[in-house]
């Protein structure tokens, strides 16, 4: 099995720990050791860490991977799946690239678009981050992604020539669609549970999908063994994910104590990803595809603030945040998802390094479950990490920046290597 050692690096394993100097060796795909100080080790590829920080991969939490440089929701249905696939490849491509070697898939504008580029990533053909594919959104009639109309009724089950996902109605057309999406490889199911400011007559906090629809995809996709996930933005939907047994809640604007209370009674079996940087950068970066003005009439600024009030509250209650979510629109570039922990750190009161825990540990076990194996920077768990040149805990704009990451590791294997920092054993150049 190949060896490489990473020497005299900070090193951040996201255990909570402080930062030390050392060296870690990583065998095959998985880390061998991590030492403070020098380890002596011997290795087929030497990498000089001296002044550089090392980290585990990030992961991005909402991952829409068929998703790229989109400002309206015809943007999402428009690609014919030919193009749609490599577009979806360049991005799987671009989050690796920024040092995001976890994609946790939210939903995609295809059904397939996630599973397809997963296979091509996990088989080697393209390079990638690992993905659990989302499936595509599951709505109700009237819900988020209902863009049909009763003169336009088109929509039904399955045909989302007029709608970026399914539209079902009632327990039995849900337990279809999940079973539908988990044969076609879908890792993830998404649930859009609540309503949400684009869709001005389902707003965020109300609640289209039933508990029973819920119910049922939960049980549906557990049966497969699939993760579920939900849009949930206001207080029922909330609860609702919490009492069915969704595993990842996304946005989690409105809460109440009830709410707040449950969610901290489920924390060692849900993940919370806020989803901030959307409203964040449609307020802030949104001109010219979204006029200030429209922003503010949808309501964001108070999403933000109600957004800033849930998730301070539930980071004191020990919740697993993830970061990222919603990237892909023209004011939200893929691969700039690490500004979700500076916002972290803004509107949640998180610390730099805390922040990074979101992104790399949560992140991890959100990923692989109660295998636990990746997120952190310890003996035997699967070798993800990001050489940065710079330190992120006093500059996380950093890691926002392609030409600091000078070595991103999916795997044990080296995606990325500044050369200029690689020996092999005999103290010559890898070319
Ligand atoms: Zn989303």
């Amino acid at each position: 099995m190949s060896t490489t050692l990473i020497t005299n690096a900070t090193i951040f394993d996201a255990t909570g720990a402080d930062t030390f100097t050392g060296d870690l060796l990583v065998e095959g795909n998985t880390i061998k050791s991590v030492s403070k100080g020098a380890s002596g080790a011997q290795a087929d590829v030497v990498i000089d860490g001296s002044g550089k920080f090392l980290m585990p991969g990030m992961t991005e939490g909402h991952a829409h991977l068929s998703f790229d440089s989109f400002t309206c929701t015809e943007d999402l249905i428009k690609p014919p799946p030919e193009e749609h696939a490599f577009l979806t490849a360049r991005v799987a491509k671009k989050l690796l690239d920024m040092g995001f070697t976890s994609a946790y898939g939210a939903s995609e504008a295809k059904l397939r678009l996630g599973v397809a580029v997963r296979n091509e990533v996990d088989a080697g053909n393209i390079p990638g981050p690992r993905i659990r594919a989302g499936s595509l959104e599951i709505s109700v009639t009237g819900g988020m992604g209902d863009e049909a109309r009763i003169h336009n009724p088109r929509s039904p089950i399955l045909d989302n020539g007029t709608s970026p996902g399914i539209i079902i109605d009632g327990p039995e057309e849900m337990r279809k669609v999940v079973r539908i999406c988990c044969r076609e490889g879908c890792d993830n199911i998404k649930m859009d549970a609540s309503g949400d400011p684009f869709y001005p007559n389902t707003p965020a906090f109300s609640t289209p999908m039933s508990y029973e629809e819920m119910e049922m995809a939960v049980k549906v996709a557990k049966s497969f063994g699939k993760m579920t996930n939900t849009h949930a933005r206001s207080i029922e939907s909330i609860q609702n994910s919490v009492k069915a047994g969704v595993d990842m809640i996304y946005h989690a604007e409105y809460t109440d104590e009830e709410t707040l209370d449950m969610l901290e009674e489920a924390k060692d079996r849900i993940f919370v990803a806020p989803t901030i940087g959307l409203f964040h950068t449609m307020l802030h970066q949104g001109e010219p595809w979204l006029p200030k003005f429209v922003v503010e009439a949808m309501g964001i600024p108070a999403l933000i603030e109600a957004s800033s009030e849930t998730h301070t509250a539930l980071r004191k209650r020990g919740i697993r945040h993830l970061i990222g979510g919603d990237y892909g629109f023209k004011w939200a570039e893929q691969g700039t998802q690490a500004l979700d922990l500076q916002l972290f750190v803004k509107y949640y009161g998180y610390t730099p390094a805390e922040a990074l825990i979101c992104a790399t540990r949560n992140g991890g076990l959100a990923m692989r479950g109660p295998q636990g194996d990746l997120g952190t920077l310890k003996e035997g768990m699967l070798a993800d990490m990001v050489l940065v040149d710079g330190n992120p805990l006093d500059d996380l704009s950093i890691l926002m920046d392609e030409s600091k990451l000078v070595m991103i590791m999916k795997d044990g294997g080296v995606h990325k290597l500044n050369d200029a920092l690689s020996t092999s054993a005999a103290g010559q150049k890898v070319a």
